[in-house]
């Protein structure tokens, strides 16, 4: 009997000598303490009801005990539905009723608001604190840790993990143990991760980047990780003498730059540093081979494919690229309109197929047949380009599209060209509505410290550059770009901030 993930990622962490957790109060927890807590934790789901198939929502803080967690749903064969900790109540309650979860552990100090939405549903609610303390240890506890993991096919959910909603409404994308595993296989090759690593850890866990990348592949190949709630510079630059590598989003390398102490010094022993969750500017990558004498690894995927590329570890890391596709996925660019093949070094939809392709949206057979081919190839909405050496890079999304007096118009374009104008710091090109364009460029702008650039000086320095239909019809200054917690730049929010400016 098997149970493929388990068998993978927690069995063999009781074999293991040294921790595998580092906390950020100091404590440690152990490889056999790990399994202990994943087996206790198992017995109390099943003790609450849960059956294999059955779905259990979280919405907790980041600790050992939340991890763990995760590894009791993978031994008893219940689905992971991981939540962001930022939504609130009312949103949560989407997520029980659409994926009818049995089972509801959401934070002691939300408990007043989570429990009659947990009821609503008809599901049960637990509490696990950032200490791990509450209903559920409560209970797991009173179970002892003797549990017989649950045998499971290769093809049995894992996980429903929703999307970030970015682009709209999040969608709950079905994720099998197959997935998951070749995918932390592939990643723990291509970025040689052995027993001897230990990982700097401060992403979120309820995304795909800190829990089937960073997570998963620690676990995978027995090393450690130095597991700290989230992001913050005096916590990175404390802990970064222990870790062996790091894995972080964009604004975690840029807060690093911006300090002074983050030197040659301090990285010199890391072996890695890799990015992803959203574009990492060419600008960031040259700053930080300066600075550090490393070159960041950029890759990308996402919720429903996990990781698709990589750059090369031995190989050029290009700055402003994504890399090659991984091992076991494929990579094609296709008109968006028909579908049909693009010659190399043409821009189009990015589209993959391999076993890192999820198995479908949770309960919308429609958006699914919509977005993933009968042929296996998943259509990812992200435009993207590949050139004659094989290196991939993303344009932008689709839906950032913009389409103005009938010309399609690729935002990144313009931001590229903006972000080097003296003066300001980075950029988000959107499309608003407009009565005779249909839509107009927008660009949105943060000054470099200090600066305050002129909108009519920046649109001088674009105008010999850029096609007319191409150039903003408008500069707005901001202080900072809406992001949300992964760094993701939110479009849509600033398409509803601007959408009156010429109506
Ligand atoms: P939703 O699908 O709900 O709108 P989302 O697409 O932001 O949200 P995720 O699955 O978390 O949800 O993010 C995947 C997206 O992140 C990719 O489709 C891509 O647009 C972006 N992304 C990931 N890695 C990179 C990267 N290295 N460079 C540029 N974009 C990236
Ligand atoms: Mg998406």
């Amino acid at each position: 009997m098997t149970n493929p993930l388990y068998d993978a990622l927690i069995a063999p962490q009781s074999r293991h000598s040294g921790p595998l957790l580092l906390l950020a109060d100091g404590r440690e927890v152990s490889g056999s303490g790990f399994v202990t807590l994943v087996h206790g934790f198992a017995a109390g789901l099943t003790a609450l009801g849960l059956k294999p198939g059955d779905r259990l929502a979280v919405q907790i803080e980041k600790s050992a005990e939340a991890l763990a967690l995760y590894g009791a749903a993978l031994a008893a064969g219940i689905v992971f539905l991981p939540l962001n900790t930022a939504y609130t109540a009312e949103e949560i309650a989407y997520f029980v009723e659409d994926s009818g979860a049995a089972l509801l552990i959401g934070d002691p100090a939300k408990a007043e608001a989570l429990a009659p939405i947990a009821a609503r549903f008809g599901a049960k609610f637990a509490t696990l604190d950032g200490a791990g303390r509450g209903s559920f240890a409560d209970l797991a506890a009173k179970q002892g840790a003797d549990f017989t993991p649950v045998p499971r096919s290769r093809d049995d959910l894992a996980a429903i993990l929703y999307t970030s909603g970015t682009t709209g409404r999040s969608k709950g994308a079905m994720l099998t143990q197959a997935n998951l595993l070749e995918n932390a296989e592939v990643l723990v090759r291509e970025w040689r991760f052995t027993a001897e690593d230990r990982l700097l850890h401060m992403l979120p866990i309820f995304h795909t980047h800190g829990l089937f990348v960073a997570s998963n592949v620690v676990l995978l190949s027995g090393g450690s990780m130095i597991f700290l709630p989230g992001f913050k510079v005096e916590q990175a630059l404390a802990w970064l003498p222990q870790a062996t590598t790091m894995m972080g989003v964009p604004t975690y390398y840029t807060r690093l730059l911006a300090e002074p102490r983050f030197d040659r010094d301090l990285t010199a022993h890391l072996r890695l540093f890799t990015s992803g969750s959203a574009p990492l500017l060419a600008e960031t990558h040259r700053l930080f081979e300066e600075r550090t004498g490393h070159r960041i690894l950029e890759r990308y995927g996402m919720t429903e494919t996990n990781m698709s590329t990589s750059n090369p570890y031995d190989g050029e890391r290009r700055a402003g690229t994504v890399g090659f596709p991984l091992p076991g996925v494929e990579l094609r660019i296709t008109d968006p309109e028909t579908g049909a093949e693009l010659p190399t070094g043409t821009p189009g939809m990015i589209e993959v197929r391999g076993h890192n392709v999820f198995k479908g949206y949770w309960q919308m057979p429609e958006k699914t047949r919509e977005e993933l081919r009968e042929n296996g190839f998943f259509i990812t909405g992200d435009i993207g380009v590949i050139d004659a050496e094989g290196y991939v890079s993303i344009i932008g999304r689709q839906k950032d599209l913009i389409i103005s007096g009938g010309y399609n118009i690729y935002p990144k374009e313009i931001e590229l060209l903006l972000d080097e104008a003296p003066g300001v710091l980075e950029s988000a090109v959107i499309g608003v509505p407009h009565p005779d364009f249909g839509e107009a460029v927008v660009a949105v702008f943060v000054a470099a410290p200090g600066e305050a650039p002129d909108p009519q000086a920046l649109a001088a320095g674009l105008a010999p550059r850029l096609a007319r239909f191409k150039q903003p019809k408008r500069y707005e200054i901001v202080a900072a770009l809406p992001r949300n917690t992964m760094g993701k730049v939110q479009k849509n929010l600033l398409r509803d901030t601007y959408r009156g400016l010429f109506a």
